[in-house]
């Protein structure tokens, strides 16, 4: 298999891979938007290993189980609040290769992506994707020996074809 990028359009919690990345705040104790939609869905003890969890910084990463969901493992990041941050491209890029580097130490070989900071955090999804892209396809350069499938989730058309079309499949 070996690096591997696919563009799927849909509900990233309904998704049969064996991670799931969720857009997450730096509490780490649930949101709206993809947050809330990955916690109803895991059910209540994602929560309570949350809590454990002490948070999470900026561009950083932490695991934890799937629960109820399809996928093994939640990998939790906290993508840059677009207008209120001086180097949102750095951090955006800091939570796609930490959250990959999470799912190769945790010998995880496939995960899927939302549009990190995309939604209530504001980034424009035509700024984000090619980030977004950019930074996966650096990590799998990186790291060619390993095994790994990344699933960009799309939500809507918009940037479904945004993907599609910067992934070229
Ligand atoms: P952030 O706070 O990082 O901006 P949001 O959850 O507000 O996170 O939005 C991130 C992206 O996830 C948006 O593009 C939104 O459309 C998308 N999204 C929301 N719910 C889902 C879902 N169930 N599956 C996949 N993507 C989702």
């Amino acid at each position: 298999m070996r690096g591997i990028i696919e563009v799927y359009k849909g509900d990233i919690t309904k998704l049969d891979c064996e991670c799931i990345v969720n857009a997450a705040n730096s509490s780490l104790l649930g949101g709206g938007g993809v947050d809330g939609a990955i916690h109803r869905a895991a059910g209540p003890e994602l929560l309570r290993e949350c809590r454990g969890l002490g948070g999470c910084a900026t561009g950083q990463a932490k695991i934890t189980k799937g629960y109820k969901l399809k996928a093994k493992y939640i990998i939790h990041t906290v993508g840059p609040v677009y207008f209120a941050c001086d180097r949102p491209a750095e951090l955006l890029t800091d939570c796609y290769r930490n959250s990959l580097e999470l799912a190769a130490e945790n010998g995880i070989h496939s995960i899927a992506f939302p549009g990190i900071s995309t939604g209530v955090y504001g980034y424009p999804v035509s700024e984000a994707a090619p980030i977004a892209a950019a930074a996966v396809q650096r990590w799998l350069n990186e790291n060619s020996g390993y095994d790994m499938k990344v699933i960009f989730v799309c939500f809507d058309d918009i940037s479904y074809n945004l993907y599609k079309d910067i992934i070229k499949v």
